[in-house]
């Protein structure tokens, strides 16, 4: 993997001030890349999960490698046509938006994945079996690395529950809606292969209610890894898994089916870095802290899921080891890491946190009235400022003075 070194980091962080994010477009290709090489023996298709990182610098690229995209909201489908996909490469999968919203997919030409029953009835109502939409099924598996980004389980809002097939077999029956495709996606950070081949099991299940079917969408969940010996999802194994079993299936029926993936993600996680400064070092009775000049509003994965980003000084990586507690500056509980050893940290020094492409910027705000970070996108080692930072006047636009 062609990771960005200590000295590329330091230099973009002195040209373009911190806190900044940074992308290596280099390493998403890699990930691409290994999706689809692991999975070359099936017809699959690969729709990035945009919310994990939606600059349209970065969906044009990906857009450029031959991926489609997955949008979870009218205006990502918005921004992913404006990045130049076409329609039919684009999958819209809301949940609990309104029928408007669902229509205005519909008129910009995408594929449509519906996740309950009411929003399936005033589709098939509105446009009988005119445009192939795809359907959203719970499989009741437990998938996902913590309760917050689970989202098969059963007290999940997500997807129609295998159960009320019945339910939706009625609703295509009465008004001629064509299903296409059957989508499941039971949440991130799943390391477990069999977890998707239990789905895929159940989708097959569900295939033979829906005889124009096209495809069969497994959704995303590709855990990643982020600290030193992380289990991450086998893709490859996956991949072999997958193709034995779609080819088993058209032996069986005669059906060649597609399969669709969503990565999120695997494909921009590693690629992102997360550089800051130490504000302050700060003894306390209990501990050492580096206040650095950012905090959850930029960077909300530590609070809100615990989740675990690796830290490095990138100014002194042959400082001695120390013991520290990485705090941010925001006024309320804001720990990105408790007793990390990193090389000494003086003040002014810059820190890098890794694996910040996926639900770092994407879910950055603006609390404590402070600004949002500015974003970098490296390409064959060619930095381009790909967002402008904020500026005091961004707080105020939109306010009525
Ligand atoms: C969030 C999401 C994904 C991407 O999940 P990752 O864990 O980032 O790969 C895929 N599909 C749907 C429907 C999602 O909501």
């Amino acid at each position: 993997m062609s990771y960005l070194s200590d000295e590329t980091l330091v230099q973009l962080a002195q040209e373009y001030g911190t806190p900044l994010y940074v992308y290596n477009a280099n390493q998403i290709s890699e990930q691409y890349n290994k999706l689809q090489s692991a999975f070359k023996k099936v017809n699959a298709r690969f729709f990035y999960a945009c919310k994990a990182l939606s600059n349209i610098n970065v969906l044009k690229y990906i857009e450029s490698l031959g991926a489609s995209l997955d949008c979870v909201s009218i205006h990502e489908v918005q921004l992913g046509l404006k990045a130049g996909f076409a329609p039919d490469r684009i999958l819209f999968t809301p949940n609990c938006v309104d029928f408007a919203e669902v229509d205005e997919g519909k008129k910009l030409g995408v594929n449509i994945n519906i996740d309950n029953i009411s929003i399936l009835e005033q589709f098939g109502s509105k446009y009988k079996g005119s445009y192939p939409i795809c359907i959203r099924f719970n499989p009741h598996i437990m998938g996902g690395g913590n309760y917050k980004i689970s989202t098969g389980h059963i007290d999940s809002k997500f997807g129609i529950s295998i159960h009320q097939l019945r339910h939706i077999e009625r609703v295509v029956k009465t008004t001629g809606l064509n299903i296409e495709g059957i989508h499941m996606h039971t949440g991130s950070d799943i390391k477990d292969v069999n977890v998707f081949l239990q789905g895929l099991e159940v989708m097959f299940e569900l295939a033979t209610h829906f005889p124009n079917l096209k495809f069969i969408d497994l959704g995303s969940g590709f855990k990643v890894p982020y600290q030193d010996g992380d289990v991450q999802t086998d893709i490859d194994l996956l991949g072999e898994k997958v193709a034995e079993a779609f080819a088993a299936y058209q032996q069986e029926t005669g059906k060649e089916l597609q399969v669709w993936f969503e990565p999120g993600k695997f494909l921009v996680s590693e690629s992102g870095y997360f550089i800051v400064k130490a504000n302050v070092i700060k003894q306390t009775t209990a501990t050492v802290f580096v206040g650095v000049n950012s905090g959850f509003n930029h960077l909300i994965r530590p609070m809100f899921y615990d989740a675990y980003h690796r830290i490095r000084n990138i100014s002194n990586p042959k400082g001695s080891d120390r013991i520290y507690t990485v705090v941010g500056n925001i006024c309320e509980t804001d720990t990105f890491a408790w007793d990390r050893t990193l090389n000494e940290v003086r003040e002014g020094d810059f820190l890098v946190f890794y694996n910040a492409g996926a639900y770092g910027f994407e879910m950055s705000s603006n609390f404590n009235s402070r600004l949002k970070p500015a974003e970098v996108m490296m390409l064959d080692g060619d930095a381009k400022l790909i967002r402008r930072r904020d500026t005091f006047e961004d707080l105020l636009r939109n306010q009525v003075i």
